[in-house]
């Protein structure tokens, strides 16, 4: 349980270790990860520690600072997977693909030119999201 009494969410629970996951990055507020089902070459899910806000709406009304660290992570990790480009994903309701309901970004990406793909072609439509 967490202190809101809620049950711990699956990204909670990676951020605490019980489920494993390739961890990219991290900071005192974040945590990124990569996706079990890749979407696109580079697709890491970004999320908050804190699973208090269900989507990015309630995030930015709720804590926008979090909400551009979250955003500020995503580029550090295109700036060194990727060649900087990317698109930054949030779900947002069950209609929309949301399933889980723990704010998240999916970060999709090509693999920047010094990586072993090596193709820093965003290619139109290279990146089709579900
Ligand atoms: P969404 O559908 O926007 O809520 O995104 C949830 C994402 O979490 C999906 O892309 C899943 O593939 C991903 N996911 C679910 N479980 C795991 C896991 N154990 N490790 C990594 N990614 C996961």
């Amino acid at each position: 349980m967490t202190s809101t009494g809620q049950e711990p969410s699956i990204f909670s629970r990676i951020a605490a270790r019980e489920i494993p996951a390739t961890i990219v990055a991290e900071t005192d507020r974040i945590i990124a990860f990569e996706d079990i089902a890749p979407q696109a070459p580079v697709h890491v899910v970004i999320t908050t520690r804190t699973q208090q806000y269900r989507n990015v709406v309630e995030l930015a009304a709720g804590d926008p600072g979090l909400l551009a660290e979250l955003v500020s992570v995503a580029a550090g990790i295109a700036a060194e997977r990727s060649n900087g480009q990317f698109r930054l994903v949030f779900n947002t309701g069950e209609a929309s693909g949301q399933t889980v309901f723990h704010v998240h970004a999916h970060l999709l990406a090509q693999p920047g030119p010094g990586s072993p793909a090596g193709d820093d072609s965003l290619g139109e439509g290279s990146l089709a999201f579900r």
